[in-house]
């Protein structure tokens, strides 16, 4: 479907199309990954602060007759949030809407595979960090490797592929377990993404960042991948595929090698804050103005204005303090 009532595309000053968004719809999460929540985390927000589905709707038609054609939905564990299936069902029919994807950590997928697949869940992206379930646990601070595992599964049999399995690479944690997972991800036809740690708030800040490109190459020698490109491109991630032509590897090197000048993306949180750019600290309060009552014209006008003020690039390796919230709290 084509957007209704287009509006003026969103093109920051650097010549940069937005067209993909990240939504937070929830802050809370049912594990504690060590790079990503602090023990004891409760949640920033008020849950009375979160932006309530007709609410989220009324902002993310703004976007997509803004010319945002992809929508992922994050957290938190966005498998978390109450009414997700209904909220997932509502974005999927925005007029213009091209690709309506989330990432999971797979702990409740096993019971809702089938009903988002169903209310029109086109992707899905599963944090899968480790295979054996000590390391599991001891990343996550629960024994609930099992759970994930199923449903993967679940999601699988259910139609989404490929799944991509989004892996953060840990020296002395998980880097000798690449190997195992990249087995799993190609025996199941799932998609392996390595990931460099990012220094956001104190518990990304405390991990090292390991260099993936040549890891990443060395693993694609040894099985005999060849550099390819996935989807649409554009994506911050390279891959390798077999001689299927399907991708089975990828890394994405915020640290080693950062990709913002194809930036394409800007991210919503929880309670509506328009956050510009990963790595730095610039945001419009988008839902509390909705909130204030402020018209679709004034709320327009303040997402251009941030367009306008989007950062070039982060600053992750100059000013590693840089950048206090955790990744849960801008949608990662
Ligand atoms: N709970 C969902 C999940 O597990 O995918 C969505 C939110 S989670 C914050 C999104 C992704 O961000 C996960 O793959 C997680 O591993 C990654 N992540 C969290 N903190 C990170 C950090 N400091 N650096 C790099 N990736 C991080």
């Amino acid at each position: 479907m084509s957007a209704t009532n287009a509006l003026p595309t969103l093109i920051d000053p650097f010549g940069r199309r937005i067209d993909y968004l990240r939504v937070s719809i929830t802050d809370r999460c049912d594990l504690r990954c060590t790079y990503c929540l602090p023990k004891g985390f409760k949640g920033y927000e008020e849950p009375a602060h979160w932006l309530r589905p007709p609410e989220l709707l009324r902002l993310l038609g703004l976007f997509v007759r803004s010319g945002v054609a992809k929508v992922r939905l994050t957290g938190g564990e966005p498998l978390l949030r109450g009414g997700l299936t209904g909220l997932v069902r509502g974005i999927a029919a925005l007029p213009g809407l091209r690709d309506l994807s989330l990432s999971s950590n797979g702990t409740q997928l096993a019971r809702l595979a089938a009903e988002l697949r169903d209310a029109g869940l086109q992707r899905l992206n599963i944090s899968l960090d480790t295979l054996d379930r000590r390391c599991f646990a001891r990343i996550t601070g629960r024994d609930a490797l099992d759970s994930v595992l199923s449903g993967l599964q679940a999601a699988q049999a259910v139609g989404f592929n490929p799944i991509k399995l989004n892996m953060v690479v840990q020296p002395g944690v998980n880097l000798d377990e690449v190997e195992s997972v990249l087995a799993f991800a190609m025996t199941h036809g799932h998609v392996l993404r390595l990931i460099e740690p990012m220094p956001m708030g104190s518990t990304g800040q405390a991990v090292a960042a390991p260099d993936l490109s040549a890891l990443g190459q060395r693993l694609a020698q040894q099985h005999g991948l060849l550099p390819c490109v996935m989807g649409q491109g554009s994506g911050p991630a390279r891959y390798w595929a077999g001689p299927d032509g399907r991708a089975s590897l990828g890394v994405i090197t915020p640290m080693s090698q950062h990709f913002c000048a194809a930036c394409n993306r800007v991210r919503l949180g929880v309670d509506g804050t328009l956050y510009l750019c990963l790595g730095q600290n610039d945001r419009v309060p988008l839902g509390p103005m909705l909130r204030a009552g402020a018209s679709d014209a004034e709320l327009l006008q303040a997402l251009h204005a941030g367009i306008a003020a989007k950062p070039e690039r982060h600053v992750f390796q100059e000013q590693p303090q840089h950048v206090m919230r955790f990744m849960a709290q801008t949608g990662g």
